[in-house]
């Protein structure tokens, strides 16, 4: 029997540790072959452990499984173990990452109770310290990390790379019979720090399968190249993310390049997504491109998909544009219900189709398809379920019809009872 000749999809996982980050009983597994997860950050004054409890619940009510906070002043420390208390008496069990620079090291010894409420530290090597006070400093990190048993995160940027070892590369780089070019030594300084550190940190006693590495840099080609290097060198999982990563669709079109040819060839354990929201924008953008970027790659499914078309001259109105973002809206507002309540229904593919030229046979190929008329077509549109055509609606409340047929499709087949 033959077969088409190029394989799809993506290449197996790279084998990496398996570091489990937890609150209470809930369980976040990192690496080991288990899903990739997605993260982010607040953007709050974690002082205020009102307006940030209240984002974080937002960010993992849109699905984010783990949430980073800034941890950065005496006053953002105390209140981190109110935030926990908080999101605790409200249900949210997502486990809460400390994000630490310059002060981690006091912050963390200063108030364990904060040390105990977060569920991982982010250490960046190259704000920890200067001097002789880098070792002392990285090591009180680790000390604190080891006494509550806490994971780790080794997180370096290119933005506040350790000077030091940039140094220090930099001295064997001149010291070549070819020297390499001062963006392969900057790669070289970025995956040396993120390793060297994590072997320090199990040198002090860290057990290594408490380690999560990323080397945050801003260009699509290099985080690529840093990312595939790191991944050869060791086996902590790691954090993918292309840092400052910019505003609107550039930002979600270079984080999505970059982590897609890094998760096609199996690396990344777990993705941020760093989006600078529009003013006033929402936060929770950041959770839904990174589960969107998971998504159409068919590595994980968190909501039911809308296919729909492009529109063209064949289409004069905006109703299927319409009818597209409502239902796509709809979907997604449910799942957080429906994610206990209708088990894989994350599966499911809703097509919303502008006219008759591929309408019908994109709906065919979704469990629920609609192809709204074009121009010139008589004024119906025709549904298919499950690749049939069952019925066809038409007038003003076509939306709202579409949705009570989405609706009973879901209760049908993903409900209890149901044999789907
Ligand atoms: S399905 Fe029809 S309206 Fe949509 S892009 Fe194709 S031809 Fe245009």
């Amino acid at each position: 029997m033959s077969s088409f000749p190029i394989a799809s999809g993506p290449l197996a996982r790279r084998n990496s540790r398996r570091v489990v980050i937890s609150h209470g009983a809930r369980e976040i597994i990192v690496g080991g072959g288990a899903p990739v997860m997605v993260q982010s950050m607040t953007n709050t004054d974690t002082a205020d452990a009102i307006g940030t409890a209240i984002q974080i619940k937002e960010l993992a009510r849109a699905g984010s499984e783990i949430v980073r906070l800034t941890v950065n002043t005496p006053e953002a420390a105390a209140a981190v173990p109110a935030i926990r208390e908080q999101l605790d008496r409200m249900g949210v069990d997502v486990p809460l990452v400390g994000d630490f620079h310059y002060n981690g090291h006091t912050l963390l010894t200063d108030y364990p109770e904060c040390a105990q409420a977060l569920s991982k530290y982010r250490i960046n090597p190259g704000n920890v310290g200067k001097g002789a006070k880098r070792d002392t400093q990285f090591a009180q990190m680790i000390e604190v990390a080891c006494k509550y048993d806490k994971p780790v995160r080794i997180g370096v940027n290119w933005g506040s790379l350790d000077q030091a070892l940039l140094a220090r590369i930099m001295d064997e780089n001149a010291g070549r019979a070819e020297p390499w070019s001062a963006q392969a030594v900057m790669y070289e300084a970025l995956v040396t720090s993120a390793i060297e550190n994590a072997q320090r940190a199990e040198e002090l006693g860290m057990s290594g399968d408490k380690i999560i590495l990323s080397c945050k840099v801003s260009g699509v080609q290099d985080l690529i190249a840093v990312y595939r290097e790191l991944a050869r060198r060791c086996e902590y999982p790691l954090h993918l993310g292309l840092t400052e990563a910019g505003m609107g669709s550039k930002g979600i079109v270079a984080s999505t390049a970059a982590l897609s040819v890094l998760l096609q060839e199996g690396i990344g354990d777990t993705i941020r997504i760093s989006l600078t929201p529009e003013p006033g924008g929402d936060r929770t953008k950041e959770v839904v491109v990174g589960q969107e970027i998971l998504q159409t790659m068919g590595l994980r499914k968190f909501t039911p998909m809308v296919i729909a078309c492009p529109g063209c001259g064949r289409t004069t109105s905006t109703v299927f544009q319409d009818l597209a973002d409502k239902i796509q809206t709809f979907l997604r507002e449910q799942m957080p219900v429906w994610k206990g309540k209708y088990p894989g229904v994350e599966a499911m593919n809703v097509a919303v189709m502008g006219c008759i030229v591929n309408g019908p046979g994109e709906s065919k190929h979704a469990n629920i398809g609609i192809s709204l008329p074009g121009t010139g077509e008589s004024p119906a549109a025709p549904v298919f379920i499950d690749g049939e055509k069952k019925m066809t609606l038409r007038g003003e409340r076509i939306a709202e019809e579409f949705q009570t047929v989405v609706l009973e499709y879901v209760e049908s087949h993903y409900g209890q009872g149901s044999h789907s």
